[in-house]
């Protein structure tokens, strides 16, 4: 019996090693990392130079409290991270993961609005469905409800207003129209919440896992600003997902060139070689903090050096690889190629998302966008086929909790055109098994 569990009883095999865009098992089977393991291994696994920071970081120090010291590494993932930053958002807070990134932004804008004696304003607004994290602060803004429901006593539950989901409802995402029509609901929800009580609205510029890489329709972004700027709303960000350049931008919001007052990092951040995220705010919300009392919110393991010294280095091999330019490039090829699979298969029914943040949504019906009976349990079984074809590719429910499957296929930003084929068969193979198993 094994001693560590984790969400659910479902056994994988031991792991050897990475590189590149592949995993090994202690069995020497091969696993193309079709989705960078949770959209978070975005240089591709075992990057010489990445290592080879670490090590040397690891031969100065490996931990050095804040409190205490301040260390190289961390001014310069900093500094790095602030020239990479919209302008005015100059400061950074490190952490070490999603959940920490977006709780310290909640706590930023609260603390931000109370030193500018707005403390009124509480209430976080966001969208359902939405993933933000874990941690109760994180999952209060969550919307989805197997998540948030079990501990909805345990927490303030924050106000939703549904994500601009287009494709749903029937309306063209290049139309302004529809932009407004989804952005408009913030007001809404402002004004019946009454406005001297809302704090934040977060969102995600580009969807991650609860979406499926939901891309926002035309005007959305830039109205959402309007809204939040006419009602002294503060706007974050969730980039944990959506950042460090996998959408073929740095930031996903880029796209769009909307400018919020907070963002949150991890993921692609710290790549999957060490815990790593980031908080970045406008400096003069972090001026007006540390005035007031000083920011009272922070993680023991913030900041590490080793966690920075890995960070920096893998911002440099994106740099010096154009690894962004890629993202873009063999985002655009793989997603033609995952739009081609509709004609083949008419359970497919969209497929989505900006550089190499993909997913496709099954469906019963392409005309009404029905979800695939629950029963098939579609979101489980696709990715065990593809796994046994070694293809990793990765899933979620996605109408909110209880029916609807779509999957994310975001492998590392290193991929090349004989990676994308080498997906395209292998996901060929297991949607011929999963049809021919479920009947489609
Ligand atoms: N925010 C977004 C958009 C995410 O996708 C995730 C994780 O999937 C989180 C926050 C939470 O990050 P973590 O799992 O590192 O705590």
């Amino acid at each position: 019996m094994s001693h560590l569990f984790y969400q659910s009883k479902s056994p994988r095999p031991f792991l050897e090693r990475g590189e590149g865009i592949y995993m090994y098992d202690v069995n020497g089977r091969r696993y193309l990392d079709g989705s960078s393991g949770a959209m978070v291994s975005n240089i591709g696994h075992s990057n010489p130079a990445v290592l080879a920071a670490m090590r040397a970081q690891m031969d100065k120090s490996t931990f050095g409290y804040r409190l205490h010291f301040q260390t190289e590494a961390s001014e310069a993932l900093a500094t790095k991270t602030a020239e990479l930053s919209p302008r005015g958002l100059d400061r950074v807070f490190f952490v070490s993961g999603g959940s920490e990134a977006v709780e310290s932004a909640l706590k930023m804008a609260r603390q931000y609005k109370l030193a500018i004696g707005q403390g009124s304003r509480f209430k976080v607004i966001s969208r359902m469905p939405s993933y933000h994290g874990s941690t109760l602060g994180a999952l209060a803004v969550t919307g989805y409800d197997p998540l948030t429901v079990p501990f909805a006593p345990m927490m303030h539950e924050m106000p939703k207003i549904p994500a601009p989901r287009a494709y749903l409802d029937g309306l063209d995402i290049n139309d302004p129209a529809t932009g407004l029509h989804y952005a408009n609901m913030l007001e809404q929800k402002i004004i019946e919440e009454g406005p001297e009580t809302v704090l934040a609205f977060i969102l995600e510029p580009v969807g991650g896992a609860s979406t499926g890489a939901l891309v926002p329709p035309a005007g959305y972004m830039q109205r959402i600003r309007e809204i939040c700027d006419a009602y002294d709303i503060l706007l974050i960000h969730d980039e944990v997902m959506s950042g460090g350049g996998r959408t073929g931008k740095f930031w996903g919001a880029d796209h769009w060139g909307t400018v919020p007052d907070i963002i949150s990092i991890s993921k692609g951040f710290g790549g999957g070689y060490v815990p790593l995220g980031a908080m970045i705010a406008r400096g003069d919300m972090v001026e007006a903090v540390l005035e007031t009392g000083g920011f009272q919110h922070g993680h023991t393991y913030a900041g590490n050096p080793l966690a920075c010294a890995a960070g920096l280095a893998l911002i440099g091999e994106i740099e010096s690889n154009n690894l962004i330019a890629n993202a873009a490039c063999m985002g655009d090829l793989l997603k033609a190629r995952l739009k081609g699979l509709m004609n083949r298969y008419p359970f497919i029914g969209d497929v989505r998302g900006k550089g190499l943040l993909l997913a496709f949504e099954l469906v019963s019906d392409r005309v009404t966008m029905e979800p695939l009976a629950a029963g098939l349990s579609a979101y489980q079984r696709l990715v065990d086929i593809a796994y046994d074809e070694g293809l990793i590719i990765y899933s979620r429910r996605t109408r909110g909790g209880l029916n609807g499957d779509h999957f994310l296929v975001c492998p590392p930003m290193i991929i090349g055109e004989d990676g994308i084929e080498e997906i395209m068969q292998g996901l060929t193979r297991a949607l011929d098994k999963f049809a021919a198993e479920a009947g489609l």
